[in-house]
């Protein structure tokens, strides 16, 4: 769905700061990336070029997801991003707004990922009068129902506790498996990468760079010990050395 082609990427200020440097990735459609790294090596600056948010210095960026109404690309930040002043239900239809279906279409949608995400019930409800795991389903309910054929993830995991994370995690993979849209999601953490994707991007940090990809075997169980699961030891050594 994306393929980057050497991309260099180079913030200009009063320190000039390179960001990456000669990324060459392809990112096939319906696939799912993680990327994870050390803080400061372009995670979040890869992403926002992939989300056509912020224009590569050098090389290029080429995608092939269909131009039409709808956003090529939904993202999901850290910070949910839902808008206080709607309700649930309004936030996500928010969503769909932008995918320009009728208005009453357009709730029924919203209602449907409403109750995927397993907020269902909470539809009148205020992002404050929820806690952070639901408004975080908000932000993801919301980058489904845009229909958006790629989904870009910002550490959409981050904030949440242990628990309510193992659960978010389990459902990203089940409507991933469910939708087939081309995921890529950055992530500080090596378990959630291993878990989720079914390939892993390593960068390096001073400039950018891709350090190593990883695939994931197919067909690997999505639940294992990672304490003691001797594939995950492995591959976390290999991410580390
Ligand atoms: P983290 O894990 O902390 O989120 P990251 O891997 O997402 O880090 P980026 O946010 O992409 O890293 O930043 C990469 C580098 O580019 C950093 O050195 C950062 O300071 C710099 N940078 C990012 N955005 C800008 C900007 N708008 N202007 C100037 N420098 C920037
Ligand atoms: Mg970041």
């Amino acid at each position: 769905a994306f393929v980057v082609d050497d991309v260099s990427k180079i913030f200009v200020g009063k320190n000039q700061v390179q960001a990456l440097a000669n990324i060459d990735l392809r990112f096939r459609a319906g696939s799912f990336t993680c990327i994870v790294g050390p803080s400061g090596c372009g995670k979040s600056t890869l992403l926002r070029i992939l989300g056509e948010l912020e224009t590569a210095t050098a090389g290029h960026v080429h995608n092939n997801l269909p131009e039409s109404r709808v956003p090529r690309s939904a993202f999901v930040f850290q910070d949910h991003g839902a808008l206080p002043w709607f309700t649930v239900l309004q936030n996500v239809a928010f969503g769909e707004h932008m995918a320009s279906v009728g208005k009453r279409e357009r709730e029924e949608h919203a209602r449907h990922w409403i109750s995927e995400v397993g907020l269902a019930g909470f539809e009148q409800a205020y992002p404050h009068q929820l806690s952070g795991g639901m408004r975080q389903r908000i932000a993801i309910a919301r980058a489904f129902a845009t229909g958006s054929p790629s989904l870009l993830m910002d550490e959409p995991l981050g904030a949440l506790d242990a628990q309510t994370r193992i659960l978010m995690q389990e459902q990203l993979v089940e409507l991933w498996e469910a939708e087939r849209k081309t995921v890529v999601l950055v992530t500080h953490s090596i378990e959630e990468a291993l878990l989720l994707g079914d390939r892993i991007v390593v960068m390096s940090a001073r400039p950018g760079r891709v350090k190593e990809t990883i695939e994931v075997p197919f067909g690997r169980p999505r639940t294992v010990d990672i304490e003691t699961d001797p594939e995950f030891t492995r591959m976390k050594q290999d991410i580390w050395e």
